[in-house]
């Protein structure tokens, strides 16, 4: 990065962050206590369990189409896929599974967990013939953002042997990279038929603001230090994603919390049948119930939204 800029010059944030997170999950799995940073599905089975629920039902009120595939973009270590295909294969639904991933160090997490899987570049290059039950979990924050202040594009540039923004103020965001990712999948849906649940970190409502944030070793750090070397992320503007969508022909629901909407899954029952059957660990459920579902946690600022084809109905809990 640094040999980059010495010798281009000056590059948007939207170039740096996608060159950054290019290299950094091509290198490393970044999840879990020895990673930088843990997601919902590594926290708790119950997270993809309920998932997993609620694809099977909104399947079957659309008819139990006999052949449907599950798509997950994103799929870090293929812990969410896992619990999920668990409780659908319990249920009768044992959709082929495809995982849209550029990793090839989590490619192969992926496959340990859910064997048999097929691995596409882009939500693009998914096949055409059947409905899909798609599902991301922290995929859109990690694609890069651009940033505008006072109408001017954000660019990242040398100062001396660090780096540094090109200018300060109010900053506002856009991310065509997620716009691109949200029409494909958007596209699909219409096409094929079926529903995606998008969750992440975000607002409800587009606003001006600096999202922008890394994490490294589960803490945050400023976010031009080590290039490639932590998670660069940002803020889902959710009320941009259910724009794009809509201008796609899919329908959207509104953007439910992520603490409400495993309540109304049946988080609590599934957790206190959880605790039964490994009474010694019921400790442990409850506190990853909370982390899940507490609003000073992750409860209030993850949204779920869903996205879903005209013919498909939406998913329990939104
Ligand atoms: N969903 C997982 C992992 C979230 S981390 C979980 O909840 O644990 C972000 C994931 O998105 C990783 O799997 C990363 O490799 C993948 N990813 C990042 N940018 C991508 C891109 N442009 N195309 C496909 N996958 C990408």
């Amino acid at each position: 990065m640094f040999d980059r800029l010495r010798a281009d010059g000056p590059i948007t944030l939207e170039a740096f962050m996608g060159a950054c997170n290019d290299y950094y999950y091509a290198t490393r799995d970044p999840l879990g206590s020895s990673g930088d940073f843990t997601t919902a599905p590594e926290i708790s089975q119950m997270f993809g369990e309920l998932i997993g629920a609620a694809l099977v039902d909104v399947w079957r009120r659309a008819g139990a189409p006999a052949s449907v595939r599950y798509v997950e973009i994103g799929p870090g270590r293929g812990t969410l896929a896992a619990d999920a295909l668990r409780v659908m294969h319990s249920a009768g639904l044992a959709p082929p599974v495809h995982l849209v991933e550029t990793s090839p160090v989590l490619r192969e997490a992926q496959l340990a967990a859910v064997p048999g899987a097929t691995h596409h570049d882009s939500i693009g290059d998914l096949p055409g013939d059947a409905p899909l039950l798609v599902v991301a979990n922290e995929f859109l924050d990690a694609l890069p953002i651009r940033q505008h202040v006072a109408g001017i594009e954000r660019h990242v540039e040398l100062i001396g042997d660090g780096l540094a923004f090109d200018r300060d103020g109010e900053v506002v965001e856009s991310s065509p990279a997620r716009d691109e990712a949200v029409s494909a999948l958007s596209e699909g849906l219409v096409a094929l038929g079926g529903v995606a649940l998008l969750i992440d970190y975000g607002h409800e409502r587009s606003a001006p603001g600096d999202t922008l944030q890394a994490v490294r070793g589960h803490a945050f750090a400023p976010a031009l230090d080590r290039p490639g070397e932590q998670d660069l992320t940002s803020h889902v503007d959710f009320e941009r994603v259910a724009a794009v969508a809509r201008e796609a022909g899919a329908f959207v629901t509104a953007p439910a919390e992520q603490g409400s909407w495993l309540e109304r899954l049946g988080i609590q029952a599934r957790a206190r049948r959880l605790a039964q059957a490994a009474p010694g660990r019921a400790g442990e459920i409850e506190a990853a119930r909370a982390r899940l579902c507490r609003p000073d946690a992750m409860g209030s600022l993850f949204k779920v939204l869903a996205i879903h084809s005209p013919d498909w109905p939406r998913p329990a809990g939104l």
